[in-house]
C-alpha cells in the first residue's frame, strides 16, 4: 500500500524531530542494513525491547533484492505491529534517479553517494547531483545525506589489516566539510574520521579530535558509516560530540551467517528452515541491542 503525501510528510517531520533530539540530548540513532525479513524482525525487536528509535537502511543491492515498495511496506507493518519509532534510509544510492524513486515512495532519509559509484567523479559533478536530490527532497521533506569524496572499505569480512597512513588521506577536513555543506544544502554530512566499511582483523580507531573540529565547522547533522568492529567507547564519545546517525551492517551480517551455519549444522534433518530462523534473528538482535546501548539511543523513542 502506498503512503499519501500527507503521511510521508508527517513521517519526515518526525524524522527531523528525531535528528534534533539526537543533537540536543547527545545520542546517535543506529541505521541498520537489511537484506532479508529476518534481519528486519531482529531490528524491530531490539527497538521495542530498548524503546529505541531506529533507522532501517537498504543499499542499492539490497533494494534490488527486496524492492522499494516492499521495504516501505514491511517497515510500516512492523513499526505498527511492534509500536516502535522506525524510519527508512536509502544507503549509498549511486544515482539521482534511484534517490527520486525512494523519495517518491516515502523514504525519510536519502544518502546520495555519487563518489562510491564512480571514484573518478569530479567535485562539480558530485555537488550538482547532490543538489538535485536536495531540491527534489523538499517536496516530501526527506533528509539528504552525502559526502564530498569516496572513503574506503566494503561491508564484508576483510583479512587485510588497516593501513592508517593511507586511510588518513581520505579523512574529512573541517574546511572541506563546510564547503560541501554550504554548496549542497545537505541535512547530514557523512564524516570520514577513521570509520571504514566492513570488519577488519584489528579494531578501528576514530579521530575524535578531528570529529569535534568537523562538528564545530558545520550546522547540519553528522553521520558515521562503517561502524562495525569499532570499539564501543568511540560511539559513546562520538554521540556526545554530536554525531546523529551511525551505520551498522557487517557485524549483523557476520552474526546472521555464523548463527545460520551453526543452527543448520545442529539440525541436519530439519527442512523447514523457517523454524530455525528465530535463533538466527535472536543473534542479530543481540548485535543491534549492543549498538543501541553504545549509541545512547535506548529509551529515546517518541511515539
Ligand atoms: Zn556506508
Amino acid at each position: 500500500m502506498g503512503l499519501t503525501i500527507n503521511q510521508i510528510r508527517d513521517n519526515t517531520t518526525r524524522a527531523r524531530h528525531l535528528m534534533q533530539r539526537s543533537r540536543a540530548q547527545g545520542f546517535a540513532v543506529g541505521a541498520f542494513n537489511i537484506d532479508n525479513q529476518e534481519t528486519l524482525i531482529a531490528i524491530a525487536r531490539a527497538a521495542q525491547k530498548l524503546s529505541a528509535p531506529v533507522l532501517v537502511e537498504v543499499s542499492d543491492g539490497e533494494v534490488k533484492a527486496i524492492g522499494l515498495d516492499n521495504i516501505r511496506d514491511m517497515v510500516d507493518n512492523y513499526r505498527l505491529e511492534y509500536g516502535i519509532e522506525m524510519y527508512v534510509n536509502l544507503d549509498h544510492s549511486p544515482t539521482v534517479e534511484d534517490c527520486k524513486r525512494a523519495i517518491d515512495v516515502g523514504f525519510e532519509f536519502i544518502h546520495i553517494d555519487i563518489s562510491q559509484a564512480n571514484h573518478d567523479a569530479t567535485t562539480e559533478d558530485i555537488i550538482a547531483k547532490t543538489k538535485e536530490v536536495v531540491e527534489y527532497a523538499r517536496f516530501t521533506g526527506a533528509l539528504v545525506e552525502s559526502e564530498p569524496h569516496y572513503f574506503g572499505g566494503s561491508s564484508n569480512l576483510h583479512v587485510e589489516s588497516i593501513d592508517y597512513e593511507e586511510i588518513k588521506k581520505t579523512f574529512s577536513t573541517p574546511e572541506g566539510a563546510k564547503a560541501f555543506v554550504d554548496a549542497t544544502g545537505i541535512d547530514t554530512f557523512a564524516a570520514a574520521v577513521g570509520n571504514l566499511h566492513g570488519k577488519y582483523p584489528v579494531p578501528k580507531q576514530l579521530d575524535l579530535e578531528l570529529l569535534q573540529k568537523i562538528r564545530d565547522s558545520i550546522d547540519c547533522q553528522i553521520s558515521l558509516h562503517g561502524g562495525s568492529d569499532t570499539p564501543l567507547h568511540y560511539f559513546e564519545e562520538a554521540a556526545k560530540i554530536g554525531v546523529s546517525k551511525i551505520n551498522i551492517n557487517s557485524d549483523m551480517r557476520f552474526a546472521f551467517r555464523k548463527e545460520l551455519e551453526k543452527v543448520l549444522a545442529e539440525n541436519p534433518d530439519e527442512y523447514a528452515v523457517v523454524k530455525l530462523m528465530p535463533q538466527v534473528y535472536a543473534a542479530v538482535q543481540a548485535v543491534v541491542e549492543e549498538k543501541i546501548q553504545a549509541f545512547g539511543s535506548a529509551n529515546r523513542a517518541v511515539m
